[in-house]
């Protein structure tokens, strides 16, 4: 991949600078066992997952939307006031994770930045993601930070106009193929996918091979590109 006209560098924040989905799997566990006197665990996941679709529209992603899903979904089934709490404590420690950076991701911003204009671009909870970056202590490593509802193809042309460069000059780095790769490959720009080893069901995707896509195995690996 040819990165020389890159000028701009946008960076996703969750399973990209820190694990997130390993706490969203624990607190599923959490909820798929609690919840086994009402029945069988793919049962009670499947109606969890309907009913975080439905919740979508108006809730969006994140810890909280997910921990009131879990709520809403153990409620349904008739759960007690104690195992509706163990459920509510697992989905608080979603929205509590510590986002602690990921291995060799300090060392890499480090390395680019001054650079490339360097952003950090993440969508969910205004109040959850910045409290987030705020524990993870990465912004003073960027030149901007910005959360918005949805990672679209508008949006990332907005970045791009918002920052003075065309899509060319673009290049976005993220674990969701959906997300964070597609929709800056359509309009133009480039992009390298670091696969995070868990995935959210809504977030996958069939995956392509582009001349202006490259994958890595770890955050430090972009370097080869950058
Ligand atoms: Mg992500």
């Amino acid at each position: 991949m040819d990165t020389s006209r890159i000028r701009l560098v946008a960076v996703d924040a969750d399973d990209t600078l820190w694990d997130c989905q390993s706490y969203f799997t624990a607190a599923e566990q959490v909820f798929k066992e609690t919840l086994l006197p009402y029945g069988p665990p793919e049962e009670t996941f499947a109606r969890l997952t309907r009913r975080e679709l439905a919740n979508m529209d108006s809730l969006g992603f994140g810890g909280k939307a997910f921990t009131l899903s879990l709520v809403e979904t153990a409620i349904s089934y008739g759960a007690s006031t104690d195992e509706i709490h163990t459920i509510l404590q697992a989905g608080r420690a979603v929205i509590d994770l510590p986002a602690t950076p990921l291995d060799g991701v300090v060392e890499t911003l480090e390395a680019l930045r001054g650079r490339y204009r360097l952003i950090l671009y993440t969508k969910g909870d205004l109040q959850e993601q910045t409290a987030k970056i705020r524990r993870s202590g990465l912004a003073p490593l960027f030149d901007d930070v910005l959360i918005v509802a949805h990672k679209d193809e508008s949006s990332y042309r907005r970045l791009c106009e918002a920052n003075g460069c065309t899509p060319e000059a673009f290049l976005m780095v993220g674990n969701s193929f959906r997300s964070d790769i597609d929709p800056v490959l359509r309009i133009g720009g480039s992009g390298i996918h670091i696969p995070f080893h868990l995935s959210w069901a809504y977030e996958e995707v069939e995956e392509y091979d582009h001349p202006r896509l490259a994958k890595v195995a770890t955050f430090k690996e972009i370097l080869r590109y950058l």
